[in-house]
C-alpha cells in the first residue's frame, strides 16, 4: 500500500522567532496563508485518493500558530478522515509547542501523525542556530506524543552553523532512542534575508560541500534504518532558486545518496569475495539497476577506475539494498 500526502504549507506563521536557516517562504515557494477553501483544493486536486492518503500540514510551527486559525484548518481536513476520503491528518510543528492540552485537540481532529522539527539534539547548536528550544524539549514532546498514541516523526539538519559531522551523528543516536516511526533528513542550505545568509557573506559560516552532505547522510540514514526507523526524506525537494546562496542541494539529493550506498555495498562485497581486479556481474534487488549504475553510470565508471569492470543484473532473489557480486575472471 503506496502512502501518499496532501501537503498544505503553512508558512512561519507560528514562530515566535526566525531560526538562523529558515526562510520558509523560501522554502516552500509559498508566499500566502493556506485557508479551509485551499484545504480543499488541495484535496479535490489530488485526484484519485488511496487508502495510506493524510493530509499534511508541514511548513511552520503548526501547534503554534493562532487557536482558532489552526481549528479552521484542522476542521476542513478533519471532515475529510470522517467521511473516509483520507486516513489521517499529519502535521509538523516545533519541540517547544508542544503539551497535553494541544495533543488532545490535534487526537479529537483526526490527526495521526506529529513531526517534530529537532534538527540537532547538542544545545550549542541549537542555541548557535537560534532554534529557541533545547534537546530536552526535543525528548519531552517525543515522549508526550509517543504516549498520546501519535506516530512520532523526527526531522534533522546537518551542517547547521557550529556544528560537523560528529556532532550531526551523536543527533541521529539521540533521535534513535527516542524510537520514532519516521525520520527526515535536512542538510542546511543558506538562503539570503536569513542570519545564516548573513553569517556565510561575512565568511563566518561555511557550509557544507554536496559531497559531504551526501557522505554523511549515507552514514546516518544507515544509523536509522538499522534501527528500523524509514528515513522518509533526505534533502529539501525545490527551493526558490532566486533566494538560494549556497548548500548542498539537489534535485535529487536521495538518489545520490543511495547511489552512494549501492557503490559503498559493491567495493565492500568485493572486497569479501577478495578484492580481485577483474570482471564482475553485480546482482541487484528488481527495480534497483539505476541506483547500483548511479546517475550517468557514476558508479560503474568509479568502479571501473579502481579496477573492478562491473556490470549490474537484477536478481529477484534479492531484495531491498542487497547486493551480490560475481568474480568472472580477470579482465
Ligand atoms: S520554527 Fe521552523 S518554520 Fe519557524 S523559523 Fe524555525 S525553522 Fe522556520
Amino acid at each position: 500500500m503506496r502512502h501518499a500526502n496532501i501537503s498544505i504549507f503553512v508558512p512561519h506563521v507560528g514562530c515566535r522567532h526566525r531560526c538562523s536557516f529558515c526562510d520558509q517562504n523560501a522554502i516552500t515557494g509559498v508566499h500566502s496563508l493556506p485557508s479551509a477553501y485551499d484545504v480543499e483544493e488541495a484535496v479535490a486536486r489530488a485526484g484519485t485518493i488511496g487508502p495510506d492518503t493524510e493530509i499534511a500540514f508541514f511548513g511552520g510551527s503548526f501547534t503554534a500558530i493562532d487557536r482558532d486559525y489552526m481549528l479552521t484548518l484542522l476542521s476542513a481536513a478533519y471532515g475529510y478522515v470522517k467521511n473516509g476520503t483520507v486516513r489521517g491528518i499529519r502535521v509538523s510543528t516545533r519541540p517547544d509547542a508542544i503539551d497535553e492540552e494541544v495533543l488532545s485537540i490535534l487526537k479529537a481532529h483526526g490527526v495521526t501523525a506529529v513531526e517534530l522539527g529537532a534538527q540537532s539534539m547538542d544545545d550549542a547548536v541549537l542555541a548557535a542556530n537560534r532554534r529557541g528550544h533545547t534537546a530536552a524539549d526535543v525528548e519531552n514532546a517525543s515522549f508526550l506524543i509517543a504516549q498520546e498514541g501519535f506516530e512520532l516523526g523526527l526531522q534533522m539538519m546537518t551542517g547547521l552553523y557550529m556544528s560537523d559531522d560528529e556532532r550531526d551523528i551523536y543527533t541521529a543516536e539521540s533521535l534513535c532512542r527516542l524510537s520514532p516511526a519516521t525520520v527526515r533528513i535536512y542538510p542546511t542550505i543558506v538562503f539570503k534575508n536569513t542570519y545564516l545568509g548573513a553569517l556565510f557573506s561575512d565568511g563566518k559560516y561555511r557550509p557544507q560541500t554536496l559531497q559531504n552532505a551526501v557522505s554523511l547522510c549515507v552514514r546516518l540514514i544507515d544509523i536509522f534504518e538499522k534501527r528500523g526507523i524509514r528515513v522518509i526524506r533526505t534533502g529539501l525537494h525545490t527551493i526558490d532558486k532566486e533566494n538560494y546562496l549556497g548548500g548542498p542541494w539537489h534535485p535529487a539529493f536521495r538518489e545520490l545518496c543511495d547511489n552512494a550506498r549501492c557503490y559503498d555495498r559493491a567495493i565492500e562485497e568485493i572486497m569479501r569475495s577478495g578484492g580481485r581486479h577483474g570482471k564482475y556481474t553485480i546482482y541487484t534487488a528488481v527495480g534497483h539497476m539505476s541506483k547500483m549504475t548511479g546517475q550517468r553510470r557514476a558508479n560503474i565508471l568509479k568502479l571501473k577506475d579502481k579496477g573492478y569492470d562491473c556490470r549490474v543484473e537484477e536478481s529477484d532473489r534479492l531484495s531491498g539494498g542487497d547486493i551480490e557480486v560475481l568474480f568472472l575472471g580477470r579482465a
